[in-house]
């Protein structure tokens, strides 16, 4: 069973209702490297979020990551999931 459109659509307003981000990167990437002031090359972690439908059987994922030395954001898009087929990821793995 596909998620109920009504759903999708709320879990999709929780990414959406937040600021942009300075760049969007493709969902698979942990890592992105990124060009950090002085044209030096930093790897920027993204961490995954993880936000439940009302109803807790839905979900929506993403990564994302600030740099700590130049500001810059990064979010990738979300990705609609099951949360019994695709549940959250803990400890070390998350990171
Ligand atoms: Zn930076």
């Amino acid at each position: 069973m596909d998620c109920p459109a009504e759903t999708a659509d709320a879990l999709r307003s929780l990414l959406s209702d937040q600021d942009p981000p300075d760049m969007v990167v493709p969902p698979v990437l942990a890592n992105v490297r990124h060009e950090c002031g002085e044209g030096r090359q930093r790897a920027l972690p993204l961490r995954e979020r993880y936000e439940y439908s009302e109803d807790r059987e839905w979900a929506i994922l993403w990564r994302e990551g600030t740099c700590r030395r130049c500001g810059m954001t990064m979010r990738s898009e979300g990705r609609i999931v099951r949360v019994s087929e695709r549940p959250p990821l803990t400890g070390r793995v998350a990171r």
